[in-house]
């Protein structure tokens, strides 16, 4: 077993860090009050080929593989989680347009993707379909050579500021559940779209919210896979997002643990370093252990996607546990600094309140083990 990066990956990883602790890192507090991403940001990060670097070349991507857009988003989110949302809509939705959508359409949006140019959001839950999401109701109805779409999404990443999303709708009757569902790549500055922003506790910069639709119509061919087969086909790119999320979080409580082992090397008390307290020092030790193990996973779980083989259990496995990794971890290193963790000055309060999201959004813990459940087991062993 090999378990080093290459020296394409070590480079690309030592400037990716070099970029990120210099123009993201310093705005990463300065941004938790902010609803957008700075535009011009993206354009640097998409000139740097940090977005979508695992799409294919014909539209502009860098075919680097699944590891290696791990590594970069993993070095993106050390200095700035939320902007590491970036690369990681990009590599979900990219993906899912690169296999599903007509070429002229394909190259039309992953270019302006990739260049940082437009935002992709992935626009699934409902108000009443969240975790049961292929119980939707957002009505896709065909009239000629358009679908009318109708219905509202709630608790979409980026809702307010993205261009384009790729929104799940029922085409088919509600009893077909799942087998009702198409997928369609639709442009989000329709007249008849209306969107909002929540007021979340986190992630201020991503923002969430609900886009409306009201009888807009979308071309036939902005379908994505076939008619009534858009949920299978589509979900499957959510085993690579739930890898890259993992490493999203896992990043953010590296740079907090780096952080408190240069706190407790210098706060004393009782006349002594506090990293001399067991107290103190052990959790710190577990947490290199719990940051260690997971991020070997998450990566295993990549490497198993460049190699085209199976990793439905594993990229569950990855997203039930490095979010909650990372935040017991987060939590814990706002403790080691005692009163002043719990201040706005230092940024782990922001990463806990940040990190916190994602250990609902992409699915809950308990979806993920039923997931890894109905891989171990089979369909038949678990509820459905
Ligand atoms: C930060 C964030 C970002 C998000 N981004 C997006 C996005 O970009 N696009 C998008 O479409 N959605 C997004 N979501 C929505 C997210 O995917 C859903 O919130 C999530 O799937 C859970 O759905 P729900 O909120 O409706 O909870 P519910 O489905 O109502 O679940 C409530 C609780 O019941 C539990 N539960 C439900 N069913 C079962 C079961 N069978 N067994 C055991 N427990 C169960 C759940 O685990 C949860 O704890 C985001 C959410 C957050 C918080």
């Amino acid at each position: 077993m090999d378990f080093t990066f290459n020296e394409d990956q070590l480079v690309i990883q030592e400037n990716v860090r070099r970029f990120a602790e210099d123009k993201l890192l310093p705005e990463y507090q300065n941004n938790d009050n902010k609803h957008t991403f700075d535009p011009e940001m993206l354009k640097e990060m998409g000139e740097l080929g940090l977005i979508g670097c695992e799409l294919s070349e014909r539209y502009g991507g860098l075919e680097l593989g699944y590891v290696t857009a791990g590594l970069i988003t993993a070095e993106i989110s050390r200095a700035d989680f939320n902007v590491a949302y970036v690369p990681l809509l990009a590599g979900l939705n990219g993906g899912i347009i690169q296999q599903f959508a007509r070429p002229h359409l394909a190259e039309k949006w992953i270019t302006k993707i990739i260049k940082g140019e437009s935002l992709v959001a992935v626009a699934l839950t409902e108000p009443g379909a969240g975790s049961d999401a292929a119980n939707l109701q957002l009505k896709a109805e065909r009239k000629g050579d358009v679908f009318v779409l109708d219905g509202e999404k709630t608790s979409i990443s980026a809702a307010a500021q993205a261009d384009i999303a790729i929104v799940f709708a029922r085409t088919g009757s509600q009893e077909e559940k799942a087998r009702g569902v198409s997928a369609f790549l639709v442009p989000l500055d329709h007249p008849n779209i209306t969107r909002t922003h929540f007021d979340d506790i986190g992630e201020s910069i991503v923002g969430r919210g609900s886009i409306f639709f009201d009888g807009v119509e979308v071309p036939a061919e902005n379908m994505l896979g076939e008619e009534g087969l858009g949920f299978i086909q589509v979900m499957q790119g959510f085993d690579y997002s739930r890898a890259l999320i993992g490493l999203q979080c896992l990043a953010a409580a590296e740079k907090s643990v780096e952080e408190t082992w240069e706190y407790v090397r210098e706060r004393e008390a009782f006349g002594q370093k506090i990293s001399k307290f067991e107290g103190v020092s052990f959790p710190l030790a577990e947490a290199e252990t719990f940051l260690e193990a997971a991020k070997l996973l998450c990566y295993k779980t990549l490497w198993l996607r460049d190699q085209g083989k199976p990793h439905t259990a594993e990229a569950a496995m990855c997203k039930w546990w490095a979010p909650k990794v990372s935040f017991d971890i987060i939590h814990q290193c706002l403790l080691a600094h005692g009163h002043g963790g719990y201040s706005k000055d230092f940024p782990i309060q922001q990463r806990l309140r940040d990190v916190l999201g994602l250990q609902i959004g992409d699915g809950t813990a308990q979806i993920q083990k039923i997931i890894i459940a109905r891989e171990k087991i089979g369909r038949d062993g678990v509820p459905y």
